[in-house]
């Protein structure tokens, strides 16, 4: 059964590979078919789309968007989305500008830490890219503050640490709506995260399949075999269907590779096709 990955990043949004490059690596990987899903962002989509068409890898046009449940931060893949609807769009510039009134604070703060750093260095970084987290745990490795992006994140950056700044985010309901308005269909990613929860994942589930979801990122990088046993049987039980992807970024989490994750990861292409039926209803 060739392999095929749902989940990936591109410069885009976090990720350290053009869109082209990635596709590029994902045939190496074998790699039947990819999807792009960028936080927040479809931008990466047409270069992508274009370069799928010359290397013969089927791409599917995704994003993952960041949802707040009960305090806890969520993600919501969403797959065959119409990149071009303007809702999409709209909602999108929103979410960034939001995104993006919190980095002047981080660095704000950072700088009361006695890290030197400004806002203008981290966009000038950032490039083209929307400006991230990642973006300024690079530069706070780059002046020696620390030594890697993982601690970057664990001192200063992650939720409750020293420099954390949160950001307004779209409910749960709201960020599944946003995709099935477009035409999408909407999968809750890596759900071993949401084991912060307060109450039972099964109450997640099911308030989640109520709004719209329908699948489980079942199969993923970091779940070990017991975790993605147990998610498959939780996906069987809401009817949900099983998706995989890798999470892949590039040089952000160089340990994870495209279609393969940490090695072992497998995700079927006949995962594929019950998804997208999804997506013409
Ligand atoms: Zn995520
Ligand atoms: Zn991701």
């Amino acid at each position: 059964m060739p392999r095929i990955d749902l989940h990936t990043h591109t410069t885009a949004s976090d990720g350290s590979l053009s869109p082209t490059d990635l596709v590029q690596l994902a045939k190496q990987q074998g790699v039947a078919a990819l999807a792009i899903t960028d936080h927040d962002s479809v931008q990466g989509l047409p270069e992508a789309i274009a370069a799928g068409a010359l290397t013969g890898v089927a791409i599917i046009p995704g994003i993952e968007i960041s949802c707040l449940y009960e305090e806890i931060e969520l993600h919501i893949l969403g797959y065959f989305i119409n990149q071009d609807d303007p809702r999409l769009k709209e909602a999108l510039t929103h979410y960034v500008s939001s995104r993006e009134d919190r980095n002047p604070k981080i660095i704000e703060r950072l700088r009361q830490l006695d890290c030197d750093l400004s806002y203008d260095e981290v966009k000038d970084f950032a490039g083209s890219a929307t400006v991230g987290r990642p973006h300024i745990a690079q530069i706070l490795v780059r002046k020696g503050y620390v030594h890697s992006v993982a601690e970057a994140f664990d001192r200063y950056l992650a939720d409750g640490a020293a420099a954390y700044v949160g950001r307004v985010l779209p409910s749960e309901s709201d960020a599944i709506a946003l995709i099935r308005d477009v035409g999408g269909v909407a999968v809750l990613a890596h759900p071993i995260y949401a084991s912060r929860l307060n109450g039972p994942f099964h109450n997640l589930c099911s308030r989640l399949k109520s709004y719209g979801l329908i699948g489980l990122e079942t199969i993923y990088s970091s779940h070990t075999v017991q975790q993605t046993d147990r998610f498959r049987s939780i996906a069987r039980e809401h009817g949900l269907l099983i998706t995989g992807g890798s999470d892949f970024h590039g040089a952000s989490k160089p340990d994870i590779l495209v279609g393969t994750g940490f090695g072992g990861l497998h995700v079927p292409a006949d995962l594929l096709e019950p998804l997208q039926e999804f997506s013409f209803r």
